[in-house]
């Protein structure tokens, strides 16, 4: 495939560092020359992110999990751009761009980063996001425009749901599991992941992968010739 002068988009989505790298790089390396994406259903995804975002909006950090630092939840579903990556030196045309859940102001002047989640996934750990984190983590304390701050502690904020709540049908719910869980800083590894991505970005079009449903599916009705 040809590749255009330039690639179609050069903001790098942090959520593309986990669920983009770990699957078949093709169809990220068409999204980002491209500009075109295949379309996901994710139903109640966004409602759910948003009841749990107010639920934290003006929290005291410490009440979420005791090991956090003093500070408030001053700030929810802002957009952060970071200045052009650098890797070994070398200034790169791309940058980090996407949406942070919550954001503390501690009252040392350093800022805390929460990443919500209503799930009862087991790949819900630490590790799973931490590149996601960081990248979030590198466009506040290196950002495009703008005050850089230091963000001292990063963390997944977990409601699993448990069990159902109340009896009238017109005022039901269900009842959560809350867990912080505390993802340390580690800027190195993001480096790696992020120069790893970029490769493949700045790459020819990576072959797809045999497993995926997706593009089998594709693969067997383009065969039917149907059009
Ligand atoms: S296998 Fe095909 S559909 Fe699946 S991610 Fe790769 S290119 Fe995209």
């Amino acid at each position: 495939m040809k590749k255009p002068v330039k690639p179609a988009r050069e903001n790098i989505s942090p959520s593309d560092l986990t669920f983009g790298l770990s699957t078949c790089k093709r169809c990220l390396w068409v999204k980002y020359w491209y500009k075109v994406t295949s379309p996901m259903v994710m139903p109640l995804v966004g409602t759910l992110s948003r009841l749990q975002e107010e639920y934290f909006q003006g929290a005291d950090m410490p009440t979420i999990d005791p090991g956090l630092r003093a500070g408030k939840v001053t700030k929810w579903s802002e957009f952060v751009k970071s200045a052009p990556i650098v890797i070994d030196g070398a200034q790169t045309r791309w940058r980090i761009l996407g949406k942070y859940d919550l954001l503390s102001s501690n009252e040392d002047g350093t800022v805390g980063l929460i990443d919500c989640k209503v799930s009862e996934s087991e790949r819900d750990s630490g590790a799973f996001y931490s590149p996601q984190l960081e990248a979030y983590a590198y466009a506040l304390e290196k950002p495009l425009t703008g005050k850089a701050v230091e963000v001292a502690s990063m963390g997944l904020l977990v409601w699993k749901p448990t069990h159902t709540m109340g009896n009238n049908p017109d005022n039901a719910g269900f009842g959560i599991y809350q867990k912080y869980i505390s993802v340390p800083r580690n800027q190195a590894e993001f480096i790696s992941v992020i120069s790893q991505f970029i490769d493949v970005l700045e790459g020819e079009i990576p072959e797809a992968g045999p497993t995926c449903e997706t593009c089998n599916f594709l693969t067997a009705r383009n065969a039917l010739d149907l059009l």
